[in-house]
């Protein structure tokens, strides 16, 4: 008999297929016939069994069985397809905004599980949520920590581990084993998370609280429930984040980091500031700006008008509202080295769609690249153009 086991992967069965789910939020079907062809087979939410057939025989069979399922990976949210990204993808973790690490040159580091969110925030600057018509992905944790690591000696000084995702964290399944490692290396000062809270609970809140490093920043926009649903996009039970808030508070350091949309909540922030004061909590207001990829439902207010409310609401509640990177420890660290620059041309594979439809994502050189407007096969060489490559983000488009 032989007995294959997977902590990130659940089994279940369907009239005449299984549905594995991948860390909770991905999903594919295999089918029965085709694991039949394999041995006898028994399945258990996290194990597949087959009799009369070696360990060896039975793993190399279903994990071709496994490939191809995962190649029709959906996000369980927008039932868009998803592409696992693990350590045998040949996708590289560095060279896309929206998964993977992002490293600016400072001693923060961003790291990204995986795309989607189980809101539809108006103001979403990377138009997340449930209505994305977007190709989602996930990385396995283990690479993610693997590629982390090999970012370290450049950053030199003690790090942020900066899990900001395209997205909600908190819907990625390794999220919690994910910030465990990250906790682990001494280099990292803080691991900071931003989410929109309201997939916390008291029991997530118990384990984070093991984690000394570890910053929750809320988005908690508003204390008004008709507001944070207008806000959100969906209806929002604002009761459940306040009070995981309250419980959280001596547990985890939390930072509430509300954007002030104008017309919409501005009239707001007054409360949220008295909030924070009662309940001691830190507290980072961020101005809502438009950007080309989001949802701009409004005009943002001047820089100095906003400064202007945060200074006046510094001296009226005696809180501190206006940060600086150093308030941070952010500092600027050693350039990672460009394997190609703008205008180069590079041969390319193209290995997957990319976020948005109608494009692919190719790799070269360790890194990947964004190539909108393209629908050439996956596999395909090609010739790119490199068109941005800031920061180790890079775009490109086949000639
Ligand atoms: S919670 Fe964040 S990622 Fe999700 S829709 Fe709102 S702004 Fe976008």
């Amino acid at each position: 008999m032989a007995e294959l086991s997977f902590e990130t992967l659940a089994f279940k069965e369907e009239t005449d297929r299984i549905k594995v789910t991948l860390l909770n939020q991905f999903y594919f079907h295999l089918n029965k016939e085709d694991l039949a062809q394999i041995a006898q087979f028994k399945i258990n939410p996290h194990q597949i069994t087959f009799s009369n057939i070696s360990q060896t025989k039975a793993e190399k069979k279903f994990r071709s069985i496994l490939d191809k399922g995962l190649k029709e990976l959906k996000s369980l949210i927008t039932h868009n397809s998803a592409v696992y990204v693990h350590q045998n993808s040949g996708i590289p973790l560095l060279g896309n905004v929206s998964f993977g690490l992002v490293y600016r040159n400072t001693s923060l580091i961003e790291i990204k599980p995986m795309t989607g969110c189980n809101l539809n925030c108006i103001y979403c600057s990377v138009g997340e949520g449930i209505n994305s018509k977007k190709t989602d992905f996930v990385v396995e944790k283990d690479y993610l920590i693997q590629e982390f690591q090999k970012l370290l000696p450049f950053a030199g000084e003690s790090v942020e581990a900066h899990i900001g995702t395209h997205g909600e964290p908190f819907l990625y399944g390794d999220i919690i084993p994910l910030i465990a490692d990250l906790n682990n290396f001494k280099q990292v000062h803080t691991v900071s998370l931003d989410t929109n809270g309201t997939l916390l609970s008291k029991k997530i809140i118990d384990q984070l609280k093991n984690f000394k490093k570890v910053r929750l920043n809320i988005s908690l926009n508003t204390l008004n429930p008709k507001t944070a649903s207008t806000i959100a996009g969906v209806p929002y039970n604002l009761d459940k984040t306040i009070e995981v808030i309250k419980y959280a508070k001596n547990k985890v350091q939390i930072l509430l980091t509300p954007l002030m949309i104008p017309t919409y909540n501005d009239s707001e922030i007054e409360e949220l500031v008295k909030f924070a004061k009662e309940n001691k909590l830190e507290i980072g207001i961020q101005n809502f700006l438009t950007y080309k990829t989001g949802r701009n439902p409004t005009k943002p207010w001047p820089w100095e008008k906003f400064y202007s409310l945060l200074k006046s609401l510094e001296q009226k509640y005696s809180i501190k509202l206006v940060y600086a990177p150093e308030d941070f420890k952010i500092a600027y660290t050693e350039k990672l080295p460009l394997p190609f620059q703008m205008g180069d041309i590079v041969s390319a594979t193209i290995i997957s769609p990319d976020r948005f439809p109608h494009s692919r994502l190719a790799v070269a050189k360790g890194r990947t690249i964004s190539i909108p407007d393209c629908q050439d096969a996956i596999n395909k060489r090609v010739q790119v153009k490199i068109t941005r490559d800031k920061h180790n983000i890079f775009s490109g488009k086949v000639i």
